[in-house]
């Protein structure tokens, strides 16, 4: 079974579940995304666990999450 890593949060994405490509901005190509991250769970996890302070959330995947969504709604 194949599968590739997501483009904002790296998780593996297996090729038996669903995954969204999805244009990014001002030329940053096209990124496959996994479901958790598509629908902005990810997003709202990570801002949660941002908020509280533990466990640590690496700044740069907020960023990816952030601009993900800009490109999902834009
Ligand atoms: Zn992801």
């Amino acid at each position: 079974m194949g599968f590739h890593l997501c483009s904002t949060c790296g998780r593996p994405v297996f090729d038996n579940c669903a995954s969204f490509m999805v244009e990014l901005p001002d030329g940053g190509g096209v990124a496959m995304v996994g479901p958790a991250c598509a629908d902005g769970s990810m997003l709202r996890v990570c801002q949660q666990l941002a908020a509280d302070g533990a466990p640590p959330v690496d700044p740069a995947l907020l960023t990816g999450l952030e601009q993900l969504r800009g490109a999902l709604a834009g």
